[in-house]
């Protein structure tokens, strides 16, 4: 069976294919680069990247925009307290997002885009909704008019029909669930960043933002379009009656949402204090691939309650895969094949592949990979794990990391392993017993170079991190 997804839009699981040249047009909702984002962030943008490589698993190509929003009422506020323009307080958290993703291994989308790249295109956009008469203005600022487009509420199936006209709502997030019709262009404030468009003097609100870029790089209708599960109203119904006002085709095909990370029971979020940034968890000598592990490993549509043992296992789950695989390139295996396991091996595959093409169900992918382990490790105990057996066990294991990636480890804080230290230092013993010194020394400098320093003593080679 190919690849299904629950769609929010039909509320069914679907066959997903993209609709022109194998190639998948999606696009996710970033981040608002205004502070570190947290694991709850994360949760997300680790389904984005189990998604990206699904699809590519499943032999389509992909088209992949995310946005990165640059512009809103929380980084305005926080820059010009900081006395700094929105660029220079942007730039710090747009790097630390894109460094957290890439400790977390996740895949840069094909394009990475930014709001305030944009400002002509969506004033542009606003145009021609107000040409529309999709538009009212008061104060300087643009309201979207809900009441003029009919399928409002299509994604989030709420019924909005006793909804008061006219009734507006200026800020960026808003959760209630009464429909209100929402900026597509803010007045600026004295003394606030602003752009001067047909639009006014102001800046774009928040939904037209994903709309624009979405249209601009994908076209009118995009295959697949993802986010938190928070998103779906008022954010993506929104940006439906936009993006469909605009170009009258539909926006997406398929609408994919993943549920939130909890701590007990409740959403990690900012406004909670609830949360961890990763530098929280590394800090606490936590490896990234165990925050991967652990948010790849429950299916993205149930609700995954953060616990620091959650942590724990999945640090433990790391390591009995990677002694396996250890076991595997290791072990003196005697010829022939073991049938029994070469079996196993083909079925935990096949297991693993069906789990992941029902809806990415992660956990159940899971439970193929470490039966089968269990399976491998007793007969490798028993010496019936035979030399045959080893490519059915590695595909597995390719399968396996291809979505998840954690088996290899991350390189310490400095760049460089424990591991890689001492293979050096072994290396360097043998280049001076064969007095090649030059070698040495250059060893010596490139470990420095690494921040490691290290001492001869009459009980061999010391080493420590500067
Ligand atoms: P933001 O930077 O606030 O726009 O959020 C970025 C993404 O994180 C959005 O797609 C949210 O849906 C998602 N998100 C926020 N909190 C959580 C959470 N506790 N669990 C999962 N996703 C979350
Ligand atoms: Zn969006």
């Amino acid at each position: 069976m190919p690849l299904r997804l629950y769609n929010t839009l039909t509320q069914e699981v679907q066959p997903f294919a993209p609709l022109n040249d194998n190639t998948v047009r999606m696009y996710t909702c970033g981040p608002t680069v205004y502070d570190f984002a947290h694991i709850g962030n994360f949760r997300t943008f680790v389904f984005f990247d189990l998604l990206r490589r699904w699809l590519r698993a499943s032999g389509f190509k992909l088209d992949h925009v995310m946005n990165i929003t640059d512009v809103d009422d929380k980084i305005i506020r926080n820059a010009v307290a900081q006395n700094k323009t929105l660029d220079e307080y942007t730039a710090i958290y747009t790097k630390a997002f894109l460094d957290d993703c890439a400790a977390l291994r996740l895949e840069k989308p094909e394009r990475l885009v930014r709001a305030t790249e944009h400002i002509k295109e969506m004033a542009d956009a606003i145009h021609k909704l107000e040409e529309g008469g999709y538009t009212y203005r008061s104060d300087g600022s643009v309201y979207f008019r809900i009441a003029k487009f009919k399928d409002y509420g299509k994604l989030s199936h709420n019924d909005f029909s006793g909804m008061v006209a006219g009734a507006r709502v200026d800020v960026d997030n808003y959760d209630k669930a009464d429909a209100r019709d929402f900026a597509l262009w803010k007045a600026a404030k004295p003394g606030e960043p602003a752009w001067d468009t047909e639009a006014g003097h102001g800046r774009p609100g928040w939904h037209i933002e994903c709309s624009v870029m979405a249209i601009q790089y994908l076209g009118a209708t995009l295959d697949l379009h993802a986010g938190g599960i928070d998103l779906v109203f008022p954010h993506h119904e929104n940006e439906i009656a936009q993006s469909e006002a605009l170009t009258g085709k539909p926006f997406a095909r398929f609408w994919v949402h993943s549920e939130f990370l909890l701590v007990e029971g409740q959403k990690m979020s900012k406004s909670l204090g609830n949360f961890y940034t990763l530098r929280d968890i590394f800090a606490r000598g936590i490896a990234p691939e165990a925050v991967r592990y652990l948010l790849a490993s429950v299916p993205y549509r149930k609700a995954l309650n953060f616990t620091f043992d959650g942590l724990a296992s999945a640090k433990t789950a790391i390591e009995r895969l990677r002694n396996f695989k250890f076991r595997l390139d290791s072990a003196k295996l005697a010829e022939g094949v073991n049938d029994k396991i070469a079996e196993h091996a083909a079925a935990a595959l096949a297991g693993f592949r069906a789990a992941m093409d029902d809806d990415l169900n992660t956990a159940e992918a899971l439970a193929f990979v470490f039966e089968f382990l269990r399976d491998a490790n007793t007969a490798l105990d028993a010496g019936e794990f035979m030399e045959g057996n080893l490519a059915g066990a590695n595909a597995l294991l390719d399968q396996f990391d291809a979505v998840f990636e954690v088996l290899k480890p991350t390189a310490a804080a400095g760049g460089i392993s424990e591991t890689d230290i001492e293979n050096l230092i072994a290396e360097r013993t043998a280049a001076k017993k064969a007095r090649n010194f030059a070698r040495s020394d250059e060893i010596r400098a490139q470990l420095l170079d690494a921040g490691v320093v290290i001492e001869d003593t009459k009980d061999g080679v010391r080493w420590k991190r500067k």
